[in-house]
């Protein structure tokens, strides 16, 4: 195994710094919305805790700048961790400096503190290297959990593990890689990727790397919209990237080569606003000059259904409409619940905007993996699974 498991490295009554992402919705009152990030690596603080380690846990929360942000601190999460855990968690005010270094050294077996947010520091994100010697300085043993930002080298993820002589990677990463890894492998077929969401721009890469892998790509979401309107379709006001819409009908004609078929929707959902109470159905070829396309029509529901009930494996990525509203929501839901009920394949989701969704339908148990990185998933798979920064750097054995 590349990259050692937490369960094999000696943590018994040794600083662990836990590097977790508990970046995570806030309620506008400033409480934790959804906890399922906090959840996923509890397997791995407990762990820890068991085995009487003292516990440092870090993450990001939110784009505070490099500086503190009352709006971005990591109270309410320290707070909810608590309460999962039944257990105080000792919130440091600051990332680094003398109060973190005191709650830190007065931390005993067993126990756990929570420094302040790391991006109230622009040392995080400039992976400045003092920063990381000084979270370095926290911790005898360095452990990740946080796959979310495995795919930036910043100082908490990167730049301080080569000041840290032992380091691994905690259970929850541990799944994603593996889960992920088994999508860019030998699969059960056929692989059915669904894509969906807003933009074509930051998706074309992984599309063109699941080319090469699947049988089928479902298409749905503004993502369709662009693609639509790149075989000639009218759009009218619809969501959609005009800049992009050469490299829509390159990859097309790229996926034809390959025999992967592309299945776009034959009827949409439109509305005339985000308000209009009466959305109606079209054909692809009807949508009038001030509609919007705002989820893919019963028909394409219905058929993308019977792909993903035949799939042996499906990876879904990016909702197929609008569906924080509930007009327009139909189509992203039915798409979960069909991935979700297809108990013979391997489901795997990724995509912060997906994931909310899977949880909206009650679905979370019912996926062989939901994973906790929206644009790390898609760069472990654009990479053909080669290891992110935040992976490769819990690799190297050399410590200086
Ligand atoms: P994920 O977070 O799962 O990767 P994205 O962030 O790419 O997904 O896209 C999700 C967003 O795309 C949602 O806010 C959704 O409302 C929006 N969206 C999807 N389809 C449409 C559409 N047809 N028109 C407008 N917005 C859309
Ligand atoms: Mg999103």
């Amino acid at each position: 195994m590349p990259v050692k498991s937490v369960a094999n490295l000696p943590v018994e009554g040794t600083r662990v710094f836990l590097r977790v992402d508990y970046n995570v919705p806030l309620t506008p009152a400033g409480g934790v919305a959804d906890d399922a990030r906090i959840r996923a690596t509890l397997p791995t603080v407990r762990h820890l805790l068991a085995r009487g380690a003292r516990l440092i846990i870090a993450s990001h929360l939110g784009r505070p700048g490099g500086k503190p942000d009352a709006a971005a601190s990591l109270e309410p999460v320290g707070a909810r961790l608590a309460e999962l855990l039944g257990q105080d968690v000792v919130l440091a005010d600051e990332p680094v400096g003398d109060g973190a270094r005191k709650v830190v050294s007065d931390l005993r077996d067993g126990q756990i503190a929570l420094l302040e947010n790391l991006r109230f520091h622009p040392g995080e994100e400039a992976n400045d290297d003092g920063f990381a010697r000084q979270l370095a300085s926290y911790a005898d043993v360095y452990v990740s959990d946080a796959f979310g930002a495995a795919h930036r080298a910043h100082a908490s993820t990167v730049g301080m593990t080569k000041h840290v002589g032992v380091r691994g990677a905690g259970f929850l990463l541990l799944a994603e890689i593996d889960f992920l890894s088994r999508l860019l492998g030998t699969v059960e077929r056929p692989f059915v990727a669904v894509i969906g969401g807003a933009k074509v721009s930051d998706k074309l890469g992984v599309l063109e790397s699941l080319l090469g892998r699947v049988d089928k790509m479902l298409i749905g979401g503004a993502m369709a919209n662009t693609f639509l309107r790149a075989q000639g379709h009218e759009l009218g006001r619809s969501k959609l990237e005009a800049e992009k819409l050469a490299l829509a009908r390159s990859f097309l004609k790229k996926a034809g080569d390959q025999n992967v078929a592309v299945v776009l929707p034959s009827d949409l959902v439109v509305a005339t606003s985000l308000d209009d109470d009466a959305p109606r159905v079209v054909p692809v070829g009807g949508v009038g000059p001030a509609d919007l396309a705002l989820d893919i029509g019963p028909a394409t529901t219905r058929a993308f259904e019977d792909e993903l009930a035949r799939a042996r494996t499906i990876f879904w990525n990016g909702p197929m409409g609008l569906f924080e509203r509930a007009a327009f929501a139909e189509g992203t839901f039915r798409v979960a619940r069909a991935i979700g009920a297809n108990r013979r394949a391997l489901t795997v989701a990724g995509g912060g905007d997906s994931a909310l969704a899977i949880e909206q339908a009650g679905l979370v148990g019912k996926l062989s993996h939901l994973s906790t990185g929206g644009g790390a998933s898609l760069e472990f798979i654009e990479g053909n699974g080669k290891p992110l920064p935040g992976i490769a750097a819990l690799e190297t054995e050399e410590t200086r």
